[in-house]
């Protein structure tokens, strides 16, 4: 039986831990701010940002929220994130995804200001992961990292696949487990014969957003299985990319959902927040 990664726990430990520095920060006279864009109204957006406020708020970090209406132009949203790029209060610039069809939001992630770019989306901060750089890393794969080191899997030289090649899970976790020494083979709708690509997998990460996509049977015994998919089911209950009830009777460590990657991408958010506080001083 799977040892269970437990995300809630962890995520906990680590929002302790940057209490106590924003408390050091905020003696030296430094304040976190993060500021949060959402454009239109989607009712899973206002429950991210609510969640990300709450946190915040718990942490000490201040939190400035800009809500526009869907019918927003362009020139407006880039003009209001040239205006926060400028603001020597805010250390942190959130564009909250999606926003309305008619605006480009490559667009808009890119005219952030890359050293106020917590999301880790900016092409700089996409391009310095890529080379091994300090970068900000986007939150969800850094979230997968510290569950990782926290749990002491061993990264260097393992055989790790990841099931997914999104510009904010697949392709930066991918990158940053290459970064820390595995071998790393990437897989997505296009792949062939997938079950023989994961079975290889010491380290498997399913990002991909199909429920139970991953069966024990694409699973190679005492496998580290990390599920990062969150899909709902019929009755509305949340439900990951694994089988967990059957993959976990083989793998050696596994994530659940919920409770487990989910809790730690708003941690590593606010961790991001804090670092980019702590260079705009340096
Ligand atoms: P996405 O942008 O939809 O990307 C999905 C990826 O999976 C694509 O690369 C796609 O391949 C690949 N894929 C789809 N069907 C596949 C199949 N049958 N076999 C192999 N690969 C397949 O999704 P995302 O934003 O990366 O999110 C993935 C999942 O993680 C979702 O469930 C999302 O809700 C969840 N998520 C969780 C967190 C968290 O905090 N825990 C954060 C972000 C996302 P192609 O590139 O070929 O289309």
């Amino acid at each position: 039986m799977a040892e269970i990664i437990n995300g809630k726990e962890l995520a906990k430990k680590i929002r302790l831990e940057l209490k106590e520095e924003v408390d050091e920060l905020k003696n030296n006279g430094i304040q976190p701010k993060l500021s949060v864009i959402m454009v239109g109204n989607d009712k899973a957006s206002e429950i991210y940002v609510h969640n990300k406020s709450k946190v915040c708020n718990e942490i000490g970090i201040d939190f400035e929220e800009f809500l526009l209406p869907e019918e927003t132009t362009k020139e407006e949203l880039i003009g209001l994130i040239e205006n926060l790029n400028q603001r020597k209060d805010i250390n942190g610039i959130l564009l909250q995804s999606p926003i309305p069809k008619h605006l480009d939001i490559r667009e808009a992630f890119n005219s952030i200001d890359y050293r106020k770019d917590v999301d880790g989306f900016h092409p700089i901060n996409v391009g310095k992961l890529a080379i091994g750089e300090e970068s900000f890393v986007s939150c969800t794969p850094a979230g997968v990292m510290e569950m990782l080191k926290e749990y002491g899997i061993e990264i260097q030289g393992k055989r790790a696949v990841v099931i997914g090649r999104s510009n904010i899970v697949g392709k930066p976790l991918s990158q940053l487990l290459l970064n820390a020494n595995a071998t790393v083979t990437v897989c997505h709708s296009k792949t062939q014969n997938i079950e023989q690509i994961t079975k290889e997998a010491d380290i498997l990460i399913a990002a991909l957003g199909k429920p139970k996509f991953v069966t024990a049977n694409m699973v190679k015994n005492g496998a580290v299985v990390i599920d990062v998919g969150i899909n709902r089911n019929d009755e509305g209950k949340l439900i990951g990319d694994v089988d967990f009830e059957n993959v976990e009777k083989i793998a050696s460590y596994i994530t659940p959902v919920p409770g487990g990657v989910g809790p730690m991408t708003i941690a590593m958010l606010m961790k991001n927040v804090i670092k980019a506080a702590k260079n705009s001083r340096a």
